[in-house]
């Protein structure tokens, strides 16, 4: 069993957009990022937190617009036309989940689509179910660079994903898809997850429940990508796999943490400077 090593291979993905900004700096263009953070949830705060120090590590311009709970629609979507037209920002990510009275799709399609470095915009998520250059989102697009490295080739494989939300399941549906790989997406409506996940070569889990794969669901040797982030009470992180167990039958699998997590924000650089090199090709 190899472990998938997403904070290892995150450090190099980061050493090598740091360079990629020096050259950006060399032409007078330094990547800027905004971030919008609404209301006291801790778990956004930390990664909000965690963003702004990778984006200083790599030399990335960072700025935090944090809002009260109670922001109104209206504030949020004078903010975010600001930053759509401010030149010294060329990527921006709201962070979700935004409180309930505010309708987040809504937000999501206020941002400007070539500052869209979250990949959340309707318009980008048309692009990548074609097959067209856009902005993935971060987190599926980390597992594919992760599974790129360790040479797992999907090509022909049969591979479940676990989740179906917009942010993970969904894109990572399409960006599989694209590199034909035969896919098979879950979700809570599945009647019975085992026979899905069984019969794949890869299953890759975002579901957020503790345990939700055992040993017994997943066939000998199968890769196993856990994306899923669960706190137990004792303040230890988890992922959706039962990790010991799982581990012994998998021929490839992601630690949680060190996994997924941190290739999501190595993504979000990589994201933010390819967002800068547009600005600047369209400037010229
Ligand atoms: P979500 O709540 O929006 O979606 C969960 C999905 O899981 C839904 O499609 C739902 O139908 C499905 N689901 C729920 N219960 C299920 C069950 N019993 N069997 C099968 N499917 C089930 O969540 P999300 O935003 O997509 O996040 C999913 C998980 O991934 C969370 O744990 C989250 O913390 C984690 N996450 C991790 C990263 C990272 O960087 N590692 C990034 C984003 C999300």
């Amino acid at each position: 069993m190899t472990i998938l090593d997403g904070k290892k291979l995150s450090e190099k993905i980061k050493s090598e957009v740091k360079k990629e900004v020096e050259v950006l700096k060399s032409k007078n263009l330094t990547p800027g990022l905004a971030v919008i953070l609404v209301g006291n949830d801790p778990a956004s705060q930390t990664y909000v937190r965690m963003k702004k120090e990778a984006c200083q590590k790599v030399g990335i311009y960072s700025v935090v617009h944090e809002f009260p709970e109670n922001i109104s629609e209206k504030e949020l979507f004078s903010t975010i036309d600001m930053i759509n037209e401010n030149p010294n920002i060329h990527g921006l990510l709201i962070q979700l989940p935004l409180p309930s009275h505010i309708d987040t799709t809504k937000v999501l399609e206020r941002v400007s689509p070539t500052k869209d470095v979250d990949g959340f915009h309707p318009y980008n998520m048309g692009r990548l179910v074609e097959g067209l250059d856009t902005f993935a989102p971060c987190t599926p697009l980390g597992v594919m660079e992760l599974l790129e490295e360790y040479k797992i080739d999907v090509y022909s494989k049969n591979v479940c994903v676990v989740g179906a939300s917009n942010i993970v399941g969904k894109p990572m549906w399409a960006l599989l898809v694209n590199k034909m790989a035969s896919v098979d997406i879950c979700h809570i409506a599945t009647k019975d997850l085992k026979e899905h996940t069984k019969k794949a070569d890869i299953v890759i889990v975002g579901v957020g429940k503790v345990n939700l794969i055992t040993s017994d669901m997943i066939k000998e040797g199968a890769v196993v990508v856990d994306i899923g982030i669960n706190k137990l009470p004792n303040g230890k992180l988890v992922g959706d796999v039962d990790f010991e167990n799982v581990s012994k039958k998998a021929s490839f699998i992601t630690p949680v943490p060190g996994g997924v997590g941190p290739m999501t924000i190595a993504m979000l650089l990589k994201n933010t400077v390819k967002a800068a090199k547009k600005f600047l090709k369209e400037e010229k």
